[in-house]
């Protein structure tokens, strides 16, 4: 589904991402975990085409998407749920999802069966349809930009930090929704702080440090590694 190949990307002098490669297979949920700065949203907003490529090079559904433009890598099946959110604010709940949904806005039965899917899967937007999405919750906004982002019915959804900045049983309530994606068989990549949760869902895991992939394998092998137990899970 997804092939990164020695893939960078830079600020000017500063490289965020130097040289990762990594793969996302179909119905597969892949983890990127890495501390503060690490270059996890550099690499996630280069693979939705947000951020140029400095080098190496990016495929998507076996074809190469290195330059292509983000639009046209939702058309391939891409979407991203972005970190910070990054709901519209002045934008009803309704609408935000509805802006989620304008590549297939032709399609009105397709896009109202899909608005009702995510009411269900999330009922605090059922109740919050006509409010401003900037006066939404944290929590309530991360479940918003999940939601749309499944808007587009994308094959690879991309999560970035889903659970920053959010209360204890809301987090609960967001990895519940990922793992219902996941048992829906959509492929996932997910990048994460909250690196117990985020390796208790994923099929397979990478650790991002500085820009460079220092480990990989299952989530369960990463969990009980203990290199990643002493940086990242907060216990030896
Ligand atoms: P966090 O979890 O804190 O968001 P991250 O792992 O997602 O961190 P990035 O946001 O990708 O890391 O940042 C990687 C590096 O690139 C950091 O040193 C950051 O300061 C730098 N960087 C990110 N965006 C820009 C930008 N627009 N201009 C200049 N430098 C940037």
């Amino acid at each position: 589904m997804l092939k990164i190949d020695k893939l960078e990307v830079a600020y000017g002098a500063i490289q965020a991402v130097k040289g990762v490669s990594l793969e996302v297979r179909a119905g597969e949920v892949v983890t990127i975990i890495g501390a503060n700065g690490a270059g996890k949203s550099s690499l996630l907003r280069c693979i939705a085409g947000l951020e140029p490529a400095a080098g190496g090079s990016i495929r998507i559904a076996d074809q190469d998407c290195t330059r292509l433009a983000p639009h046209k890598r939702v058309g391939l099946g891409v979407a991203m749920s972005p970190e910070g959110r990054g709901v519209f604010p002045d934008q009803t709940v309704r609408e935000n999802l509805l802006l989620g949904a304008y590549a297939r806005r032709q399609d009105k039965a397709g896009v109202q069966r899909a608005i009702e899917r995510e009411f269900e899967r999330f009922p605090r937007l059922r109740e919050r349809e006509a409010q401003l999405a900037g006066t939404l919750s944290g929590g309530e906004q991360q479940m918003l930009a999940i939601s749309r982002a499944l808007m587009s019915e994308p094959r690879l959804l991309l999560l970035d930090e889903p659970s920053l900045g959010l209360a204890p049983l809301i987090i609960k309530d967001i990895f519940k929704a990922i793992r219902q994606l996941r048992e829906s068989g959509l492929t996932i990549l997910l990048v994460e702080q909250m690196a117990k949760q985020a390796l208790g869902v994923a099929d397979r895991a990478y650790v991002l440090e500085t820009g460079c992939i220092t480990l990989q394998g299952s989530g369960a092998e990463l969990l009980n590694d203990p290199k990643v137990k002493a940086a990242y899970l907060g216990s030896h």
